[in-house]
């Protein structure tokens, strides 16, 4: 990397989020833009996830983009080695490689202000940009709980995220901890392996029918020759979820007769009353992300299976002690413990105009315009910011809205500096932040992420949900089709050396 580069944009990280960014950026006619990624591969999530049995439960045909349409996806719920193809697919038909700066992990970002623009530092070397957008998502950073004696434990410890894929696994004592939708894809597949399976469950997941298909070639041959029949499958999985989510923001009361099937789902496999009591939730269905699988009860009633009803609270040599007290000696532990997304760690690595990080700025809370935009942060965005999630369908219809957002706002910049040769910065004002947040929590305040009973990882430190958003992915996308400038300072400065000579001389 040059010592003094400048580019217009600087996006952190290449998953779906950096990827997106980059095609929508190329379409807009912006080539000078970079994505620093921290490893030396594509693919976000969808290449540190390789855990045995590691599939999306949103359909292909709705979990892609859709400026970049897939006729050949092979099964409604793809494996990540599709997904993963699909995203090394996607950065070489939109040319996006030459962008890339691979092994580049941002190691720090500063607002300058007098400059109006962030200076970078990589593992790579620094660089400025006028805009920073960090595509870094709430589902890279693996969180495992810190359980004391851990350290002492001489068998094999592993994240579902960072999966050693040489370690042997057959034979051996493994207890997998936690039961989120990684643990429930990775039990089944491991169960058939493994001496002893001991489950750690801190709280039952509820879990539907999982309905998957292989994709036949008849109707992938139909996608690739008639573009509307896809379009149009992609648009009825989209339209059923929007007319799901209803239930989960406005009316749980009607999520009943979904427990029913749930439970149903359940005793169909287990059949013995103290293991379907321990599976058997105490909250609304919905509170925690609906997990779907065909495989997970089959798995749990196998002789050579533990589920214990109670966390991980202690190691002691390399026995694994609950909090109930039950106890498991094992070979290995598997760490299916989530992700740190109410506590994003890049957010301790960007420093804005008021000289704090972006950690300390949301001690209380994360909070940013339209999901995006964070008040003392000009010219930064977050992609899959705060209160973006989705409880129900496609995170990449998320996405693509905030990429549009993210286009208008460089539009309104370049608006703001045509013909001035000078240089222009936004920056949310406190007030447009504060009301965004209020108008979000107000909404949030009926759905069953805050109302089922349960504890998530939808909910931050204090209790705030701040990372779903309450509605619909249509009205998502209404909201940041365009950035009003009332809810921005404008901040100005002359041109930069370099760039007032080259315009004097166009
Ligand atoms: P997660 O949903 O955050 O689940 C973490 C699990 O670890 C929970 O069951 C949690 O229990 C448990 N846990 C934490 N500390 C524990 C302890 N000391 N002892 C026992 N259990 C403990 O993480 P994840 O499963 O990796 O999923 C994260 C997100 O990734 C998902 O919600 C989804 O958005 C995405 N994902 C999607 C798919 C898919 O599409 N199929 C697959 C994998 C991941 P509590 O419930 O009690 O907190």
């Amino acid at each position: 990397m040059a010592g003094h580069e400048h580019v217009r944009v600087a996006v952190i990280g290449s998953g779906f989020g950096g990827l997106g960014a980059a095609v929508r950026l190329r379409r807009a006619g912006v080539t000078d833009f970079v994505v620093l990624e921290r490893r030396d591969s594509v693919g976000g999530t969808w290449r540190d996830n390789s855990y045995p049995g590691c599939a999306c439960d949103v359909p292909s045909h709705l979990y892609s983009f859709s400026f970049a349409p897939n006729p050949d996806w092979p099964r409604n719920f793809s494996g990540q080695e599709h997904i993963r193809a699909y995203l090394e697919k996607v950065a070489d038909t939109f040319g996006l490689r030459p962008h890339i700066r691979f092994d580049s992990e941002v190691l720090h970002a500063r607002w300058d202000t007098g400059a109006l623009h962030w200076e970078i530092e990589t593992g790579r070397g620094t660089l400025t940009a006028d805009m920073l957008v960090s595509a870094t998502g709430p589902l890279s950073d693996p969180k495992i709980p810190d359980v004391p004696g851990l350290d002492g434990f001489t068998g094999k410890v592993f994240h579902s995220a960072r999966w050693d894929h040489d370690y042997d696994l057959r034979g051996k004592r493994v207890a997998v901890i936690g039961t989120g939708a990684s643990a429930i894809q990775i039990v089944p597949s491991i169960q058939p392996l493994v001496d002893r399976l001991t489950l750690f469950q801190r709280t039952p997941p509820w879990v539907m029918p999982r309905m998957d298909r292989e994709i036949s070639r008849a109707e992938r041959w139909l996608h690739a020759k008639v573009p509307p029949t896809r379009a149009l499958r992609r648009r009825m999985l989209w339209l059923i979820r929007e007319l799901q989510v209803g239930a989960f923001t406005k009316h749980p009361a009607q999520l009943g007769l979904v427990e029913k099937l749930a439970r149903h789902h359940m005793t169909k496999v287990v059949k013995d009353p103290v293991l379907r009591a321990k599976l058997t939730p105490d909250y609304r269905i919905g509170c925690k992300r609906i997990l779907l699988s065909n495989t997970y009860y089959p798995a749990l009633v196998k002789p050579n299976v533990d589920v214990v009803a109670s966390g991980l609270e202690e190691v002691r040599g390399n026995t694994l002690v609950a909090a109930d007290g039950t106890e498991a000696e094992v070979d290995a532990v598997v760490f299916g413990t989530g992700f740190h997304v109410t506590d994003m760690p890049i957010a301790q690595r960007i420093t804005g105009a008021d000289g704090i990080t972006l950690a300390e700025a949301w001690k209380d809370g994360m909070e940013a315009l339209r999901g995006s935009t964070a008040a003392g942060f000009p010219n930064f965005m977050t992609v899959i910011g705060p209160n973006t999630g989705l409880g129900n369908s496609s995170m990449i219809l998320i996405i693509e809205a905030q990429l549009n957002y993210m286009v208008d706002y460089l539009g309104q910049l370049g608006t703001l500096t045509a013909g001035s040769g000078g240089r222009a910065a936004l920056d949310a004002r406190p007030e447009a932040v504060r009301s965004w947040t209020d108008h979000v929590q107000r909404r949030m305040a009926r759905t069953v992420w805050n109302t089922g009973g349960c504890d998530s990882w939808y909910l931050d430190a204090n209790g705030r949900n701040t990372t779903v958003w309450p509605g619909t992915t249509g009205e998502f996308a209404k909201v940041t089709r365009r950035v009003d400038l009332a809810e921005y300072e404008v901040l100005r400065a002359p041109a930069r050396a370099g760039q007032r000579k080259a315009e004097a001389t166009r």
